[in-house]
C-alpha cells in the first residue's frame, strides 16, 4: 500500500453509488412532481443517516484494505441499515412528505426509494447487512467484482439518466448546463471511487460522506430548472 495518491483523489473517496442515483432519476418518471433533490435524498437517505451517525459515533466502518473489493469495508450499521430500520425510515420519509406536502403520488414513491437502498446494499454489501438490530446478517457480496459493480450500476444509471432528461426539459441554461455537469461530476466520481485507492482513514470517509449533501442541493437546483414536458403526466412541476 505504499503508493502515493495525489491529494484530491483520496479526498473525492467518498462512498458514492450510482446505483442509488439510478433509483433518484428514474423515480421523477414515476413521480413527477418530486424533485429530483428530494427523490435522490429518499434514495440516499440510509446512507445520509449512517454517514452523520458516523459523525457522531454512533455507527462505525472500519477500513480493511487489500483484495480486487469495489469498498475494502467492515460496517456496524443497525440504526440506518438494518431491514427492520430501513422499513421504519422508508416509512417515516414518505409519511412526512405527504403530511407536509400533501401530495399522495409522492409519497409512496419516495418510500419505496428509500426501501430500495436497503435491496442495493442487500446485493452489494458483503453479509454485514442486519435484517434486526442485531442480525442475522446478509448480503451477495456484488462489491467483490468491480467488473459485476460497474455492469449492474451502469446499466442502471444511463437509462435512469435518460428517462429523467426526457420526461424533463430545460427551460434556460441552468437546466441543461447544471444537469449535464452534475452527470458528469457523478460519473467522474463514481470511477474515482472504483479505481481510485481507500479513504485515508475513517474520520476522513465520515466527512467525506457529509460533503455528498452538496449533490442532492445541486439536484435540486437542476430540477427546479427543468419542468416537466408538457403532455406528460403531469404538467406541474413540484
Ligand atoms: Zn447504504
Amino acid at each position: 500500500m505504499g503508493r502515493r495518491h495525489p491529494v484530491w483523489l483520496r479526498l473525492v473517496r467518498i462512498r458514492m453509488f450510482i446505483g442509488h442515483v439510478a433509483v433518484g432519476y428514474a423515480g421523477k418518471t414515476l413521480a413527477p412532481r418530486v424533485s429530483l433533490g428530494w427523490l435522490l435524498l429518499a434514495a440516499t437517505f440510509l446512507d445520509v443517516l449512517f454517514s452523520l451517525l458516523l459523525l457522531f459515533g454512533a455507527e462505525s466502518v472500519r477500513i480493511v484494505p487489500g483484495g480486487g473489493r469495489v469498498m475494502p469495508l467492515e460496517f456496524s450499521y443497525p440504526i440506518s441499515h438494518s431491514l427492520i430500520a430501513a422499513i421504519g425510515w422508508s416509512i417515516v420519509v414518505g409519511a412526512s412528505w405527504y403530511v407536509l406536502r400533501g401530495d399522495r403520488a409522492g409519497a409512496p414513491i419516495l418510500a419505496l426509494a428509500v426501501l430500495s437502498h436497503w435491496v442495493l446494499d442487500f446485493v452489494s454489501h458483503r453479509q454485514d447487512m442486519p435484517l434486526l438490530a442485531d442480525g442475522p446478517f446478509v448480503g451477495l457480496g456484488l462489491w467483490d467484482s468491480k467488473g459485476g459493480t460497474m455492469a449492474v450500476e451502469l446499466a442502471m444509471f444511463v437509462p435512469a439518466v435518460i428517462l429523467y432528461t426526457r420526461a424533463t426539459t430545460a427551460k434556460d441554461r441552468v437546466g441543461s448546463a447544471a444537469h449535464w455537469g452534475l452527470v458528469l461530476v457523478l460519473t467522474v466520481l463514481y470511477f474515482a471511487s472504483i479505481f481510485g485507492p481507500p479513504p485515508p482513514s475513517e474520520r476522513a470517509m465520515a466527512i467525506g460522506n457529509n460533503v455528498g449533501i452538496v449533490f442532492l442541493i445541486w439536484a435540486w437546483w437542476v430540477d427546479r430548472h427543468r419542468p416537466i414536458v408538457q403532455g406528460g403526466r403531469n404538467e406541474e412541476a413540484r
